[in-house]
């Protein structure tokens, strides 16, 4: 097991190097070795902040055993999120070891060639493409400053820099991308030729994250997993849905009520019916809401279309909120908010919730009827045609 598998322990090599060293995941979590409780740490760290790297800051590998513990964590995190029973930690878990990933390839590719090329611990591209079955499919674009292309990328075998575009052929560009990343995504507003959608550098290694996302969330959660390995993994389980329930970790009630909206966020909209221009933190408290409770923003900009927010400001924001691959940043805390002004904390009911999405899907919960906006908007619609 070397440190290139504990810093990528999705790719199959790391895959075999786990199997063919005839580790018994179950013997691991009987002596309660090292690589569970970093499969512990790997998992909360993954559900609360969206990163699976070490609490410590020191990448695990310096020494073959912090590789080890660190490759033979990831097998026993994924079993430990499959114990949670819960699709939104599974999603959340698989964007953290991508994202945690993406940010490790993008550090081996900044990595000056020299570096590069004497150690074995750093990827290039091309290694990631061929990972994921993408070496056929993705290009240098021809288009790009000469120069900078060769090699897909700059590891052996390439002229140095990776080239700033790239062209993927439109089926795992469709595969991998999605429209809601925002509408830059969607084909119809992309560079096709021959099949194949031109990419900047970046957009490429997003392409690489959903593929690593995939293939980290592949398979989960783990069925029959034996009642021995879950009763020796009980406690850690436990201790992780005991942060699930404090960060009352649930989807977002996919559901516009206006009616149920916190007072905070009907007083902003009502600030802006009355055509007052929002500040810029009353108006990133609404996006993120809006976002947070499933809206798209199309739906948005609907939803604000006589308000005093323009079109063009409610995309920037919206898509700049669902970036990421869907991925919110949180509303702002009720704390947060009280700091802006934008709290006013009626009858204390910052008792029930710590933020307004929160206190949203408790109104949402405790409510005997919801009517959704977007079908009385659909029911309008239709009347007028
Ligand atoms: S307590 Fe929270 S939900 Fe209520 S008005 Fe204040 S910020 Fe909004």
């Amino acid at each position: 097991m070397d440190a290139l598998d504990a810093k990528y322990p999705f790719f199959a090599s790391a895959r075999e190097a786990v199997a063919s060293a005839g580790v018994s995941l179950p013997d691991l979590v009987a002596a309660d070795a090292p690589a569970v409780e970093r499969a512990r740490e790997r998992v909360e760290r993954a559900l609360l902040e969206g990163t699976v790297a070490s609490e410590s800051g020191a990448f695990p590998g310096e020494s073959s055993s912090d590789a080890q513990a660190e490759l033979l964590s990831y097998p026993i995190a994924r079993i430990l999120v499959s114990l949670l029973d819960s699709g939104p930690a599974i999603e959340k878990y698989a964007a953290a070891e991508a994202a945690t990933a993406m940010e490790r390839v993008r550090r081996d590719l900044e990595a000056d060639d020299d570096l590069r090329s004497v150690s074995s611990a750093t990827v290039a591209l091309d290694d990631l493409l061929a990972e994921f079955d993408l070496a056929d499919a993705v290009r240098p674009d021809a288009t790009a400053p000469a120069g900078a292309r060769g090699g897909v990328a700059g590891g052996a075998g390439g002229t140095g820099r990776d080239p700033d575009g790239y062209r993927i052929d439109v089926g795992p560009y469709l595969r991998l991308t999605s429209p809601e990343w925002g509408d830059s995504w969607r084909l119809v507003n992309r560079a096709l030729a021959d099949g194949a959608v031109r990419v900047s550098r970046d957009e490429l290694l997003a392409a690489l994250e959903a593929a690593v996302e995939e293939r980290v969330a592949e398979g989960l959660p783990f069925e029959d997993l034996g009642e021995p390995l879950a009763e020796a993994l009980e406690p850690r389980v436990a201790d992780l849905r005991r942060l699930l329930s404090e960060r009352t970790y649930t989807e977002p009630p996919d559901v516009v009520a206006p009616a149920l909206f916190p007072p905070c966020m009907t007083n902003l909209i009502e600030k802006a019916e009355r055509d007052v221009t929002l500040s810029a933190a009353e108006s990133f408290a609404l996006m993120a809401f809006l976002v947070g409770i499933g809206m798209t923003p199309d739906e948005v900009v609907a939803f604000c279309a006589d308000t005093s927010l323009d079109a063009e400001g409610i995309r920037y924001q919206t898509e700049f909120l669902t970036d990421d691959r869907g991925t919110q940043y949180p509303p702002p805390t009720c704390e947060t908010l009280a700091n802006y002004g934008i709290c006013h904390n009626e009858d204390d009911h910052m008792q029930v919730a710590a933020d307004p999405l929160s206190y949203y899907e408790t109104r949402v919960a405790a409510a005997d009827e919801v009517t959704d906006w977007r079908d009385e908007r659909d029911a309008e619609e239709t009347e007028e045609a």
